[in-house]
């Protein structure tokens, strides 16, 4: 499970499809028959008689227009324990996991922010070891007590300069929603 912070009402940019030069390529080395028009082109006459013009058209699959809307705004995603200890730290509601913020409280969170990344030691409370344990715990079998052992429990390190590498991102969306007059949301 994860947590995103993004600006829903930034405006949105259309970027090509990641995937469709891949598939072009595919296509003309005849790997794999192309996409046009949301339908695969199974006829090596007409794929032959297409031009650049046509090529420049296939996608990479029947549901692909070739292109995506994307927001203009900066996005993050968190795992939710990240997502957690940011706001919380931010001074946000951390008890929901989603939330949003009104341009005037994201210059507040952007205020926060400041004097997190300037004092020394702000963030390292959330600081971290690697852990890998295996607990052995008693189990009654057939009447009599026996050692198990319990599952192996990986805990994923954390350092400072995670946690204000995280920060940095959500500088850049909390000040995109302050300076462009528009709310941030999570969730
Ligand atoms: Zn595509």
């Amino acid at each position: 499970m994860s947590v995103s912070f993004f600006c829903p009402d930034a405006p949105t940019a259309s970027t090509p499809c990641e995937w469709c030069e891949d598939a072009r390529s595919q296509g003309k080395r005849r790997d794999d028959w192309p996409y046009l028009d949301g339908k695969m082109v199974q006829d090596e006459a007409v794929i032959s008689s297409w031009t650049d013009v046509e090529w420049s058209r296939t996608t990479c699959s029947p549901w692909c227009k070739g292109s995506k809307e994307t927001s203009v705004a900066p996005e993050a995603n968190f795992a939710n324990a990240n997502a957690r200890s940011l706001l919380a730290l931010l001074g946000l509601d951390a008890e929901e996991l989603y939330g949003s913020a009104s341009p005037e409280e994201c210059r507040e969170v952007l205020q926060k922010i400041m004097l997190l990344t300037n004092k020394e030691g702000a963030v390292s409370h959330l600081d971290r070891e690697a852990t890998d344990e295996r607990r052995t715990r008693i189990e009654t079998v057939g009447g009599m007590p026996t050692f198990k052992q319990g599952p192996r429990m990986i805990g994923v390190p954390n350092t400072s300069a995670d946690t204000l590498r995280r920060i940095e991102y959500l500088r850049e969306i909390f000040s995109y929603g302050a300076s462009n007059n528009t709310q941030v949301c999570w969730g």
